[in-house]
């Protein structure tokens, strides 16, 4: 059976996405290309979701900078906290990578978006959802959080 050829560019696209941006203009600010990072930690919007999530738990300074990388952004911020507050910042750190995934399909297949903030209070929800769900590990930096 013979692949079109839309059919056969998106299977490229979709192949080359995590390696180095092939996808087009980010979703989520329409400026920079789509890569793992930009997604992630560098985006302008994703950097004022991760502003508003760390400001509410106190921790402002720790927002990603423009030129970012996730593992390196990850790794340091989790050195810089308390080690009794890293496993909870894990925790936040992979809800918000889930939410910012979802807000970036919502854009592209539903054509539907969010501000920053709608977004952030989205993640807040989702937290408080954890948490009483029994994912303790959050609870430790959201328990703060008004
Ligand atoms: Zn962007």
């Amino acid at each position: 059976m013979a692949i079109n050829r839309p059919a056969q560019s998106q299977i490229l696209l979709l192949a080359s996405y995590p390696y180095g941006g092939l996808w087009a203009v980010s979703a989520l600010c329409d400026q920079d290309d789509e890569t793992t990072d930009h997604l992630l930690t560098a985006c302008v919007f994703v950097r004022e979701v991760w502003h508003c999530l760390l400001r509410a738990v106190g921790l402002q300074q720790l927002t990603p900078q423009q030129n970012a990388t996730l593992s390196e952004w990850w790794q340091q911020t989790r050195q810089a906290l308390p080690s009794t507050f890293r496993r909870c910042f894990d925790s936040l750190v992979l809800l918000t990578l889930w939410m910012l995934w979802k807000e970036r399909n919502r854009r592209v297949f539903e054509a539907m978006s969010r501000t920053p903030h709608q977004l952030f209070l989205l993640i807040k929800e989702e937290a408080d959802a954890w948490i009483g769900a029994g994912f303790n590990s959050l609870s430790a930096l959201f328990a703060h959080v008004a």
